[in-house]
């Protein structure tokens, strides 16, 4: 199994990027409860023949959809350490919690976060986001709002994000009960980042009719256009205004190993709380997202139960409180941290980080390439990673979406699609440390000859 996991990375390339589910093989999965036991190398064979072709791809270096991360085989030979030792990480006295905190450390280093500054894996930063609008909720009501919950508080609470924050953080909203219509969606500026005057507008307005602004949350690298918010001006006004300042980094924040990205990321280390993940620009296998809190206190109050059979001894493995238990909703959890903490320390930081500066400037190449191009126009700026796109012709908003699933389809690459001010672009977004140049000739020149073979049918049938 080893080695066919090693052979899948190497040759890689050899392979579509994506292939569609033939319908025979979606049906074939779908059989009753397996009472008996079956030979460990027929559901080997079954999981090679029929699951390993079929799977996103994002292993692929010509893999630019979403925000995938590429993994790593360091990685994975941890994930297959971590599943072998199967630590339960909730709580209890052991080194695998103590390589968790050190974990915790390199990142409070990393982002210049005070020694009380608290720090959880979760899955991913859809959940951290939602954490860390919960610790925002205990900052600006008291502990008590666990109890009570938030109506009981006199003011409607309000937040502020940009209009191109990720859907996790509206979701964030709706699911600590604060409500997705008390998130103000603050426009954004040609960059695609927060706008900060009508931020500050808008904080006084909500005061003026009786609301109470707890939050703003930031966003370095967003998930459209890469852009990052001016995150020290969002920390003046988060502090002037005394509100709780969220930062989401899934991809960006890592952006700090790259000696050209960081100083773009000054401000970050003012943030009260930063969702992040390390299964992005990171390249350590899902899943591995990231909570980092400022007020290492307040986080295990919003969050720190007092079940009898969780307490804690200062002898016996119900020693070494508090727990990552008390950091999260999370009881039982998986060892995250193995994988990340061999990541690092195989390859080093600074090898991630030139990963990071090597995805940049694949991205302005391309840019480069599209500028110079008659048949590509550039939809919107460039700012990190991720450039978006489209073919010139008479029905662009059309046509780009059907050369992203002609290309998809192909395996030549997969690119995806996003709306950039009512435009439908092709979006590549440069994450995988496999990725090269010739990836990215590949993929433009994919684009250019779908869109041309479309342009001739689009001629002929009218
Ligand atoms: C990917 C992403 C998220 C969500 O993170 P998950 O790890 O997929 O839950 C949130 N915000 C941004 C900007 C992202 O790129």
């Amino acid at each position: 199994m080893l080695d066919d996991m090693f052979d899948y990375v190497k040759e890689i390339r050899d392979r579509p990027v994506w292939q569609p589910i033939p319908d025979n093989l979606r049906a074939s999965v779908q059989y009753e409860l397996p009472r008996k036991p079956s030979d460990l190398a027929d559901v080997h064979r079954t999981f090679m023949q029929d699951i390993l072709p079929y799977s996103v791809g994002n292993v692929h270096p010509g893999f630019m959809g979403w925000v995938h991360g590429g993994g790593t085989p360091v990685g994975m030979l941890a994930e297959m350490l971590s599943a072998g030792l199967n630590a339960n990480l909730g709580g209890r006295d052991q080194m695998p919690i103590e390589i968790e905190r050190q974990v915790v450390a390199w990142v409070r280093e990393l982002f210049h976060f005070p020694s009380e500054a608290s720090g959880v894996f979760v899955t991913g930063t859809s959940m951290a986001n939602f954490m860390g609008v919960l610790v925002a909720r205990t900052g600006a009501s008291g502990p008590q709002v666990g109890r009570t919950g938030i109506a009981a508080e006199g003011q409607r609470l309000v937040g502020y994000t940009s209009e191109d924050a990720h859907v996790s953080v509206l979701r964030a909203f709706d699911m600590s009960g604060i409500g997705a219509d008390a998130l103000r969606r603050v426009p954004v500026n040609a960059r695609h980042e927060m706008d900060t005057d009508i931020l500050a507008r808008l904080i006084e307005r909500d005061r003026a009719s009786g609301n109470r602004p707890f939050l703003v949350v930031g966003t370095a690298g967003s998930v459209d256009t890469g852009a990052i918010d001016d995150l020290g001006a969002i920390a003046d006004i988060s502090s002037t205004e005394k509100l709780w300042f969220h930062v989401d980094g899934a991809y960006g924040a890592l952006g700090m190993l790259s000696p050209k990205i960081a100083p773009r990321l000054v401000g970050i280390e003012r943030a009260d709380s930063l969702a992040f993940d390390f299964h992005k620009w990171g390249q350590v296998p899902y899943d591995a997202g990231f909570l980092l809190v400022r007020d290492g206190a307040l986080h295990r109050s919003t969050f720190a139960t007092s079940a009898a059979y969780l307490v804690r001894q200062d002898v016996g493995m119900a020693a070494g409180s508090p727990w990552p238990c008390d950091l999260g909703p999370d009881l039982s959890r998986s060892f995250r941290a193995l994988k990340t903490w061999f990541t690092i320390k195989v390859y080093g930081a600074d090898s991630i980080g030139a990963v990071i500066s090597r995805t940049c400037e694949l991205a302005q190449y391309m840019e480069e390439r599209i500028e110079l191009s008659r048949d590509l126009e550039l939809l919107a700026p460039v700012s990190l990673n991720v450039v978006c796109f489209g073919y010139r012709c008479e029905d662009p908003n059309r046509t780009n979406v059907e050369i992203t699933a002609a290309i998809q389809e192909s395996g030549i690459a997969a690119p995806s699609t996003t709306t950039v001010a009512g435009r439908t672009a092709i979006r590549a977004a440069i994450v995988n440390h496999r990725t090269t140049r010739a990836d990215i000739d590949g993929l433009l020149d994919a684009v250019v000859s779908f869109g041309n073979v479309h342009a001739v049918r689009r001629r002929k049938s009218s």
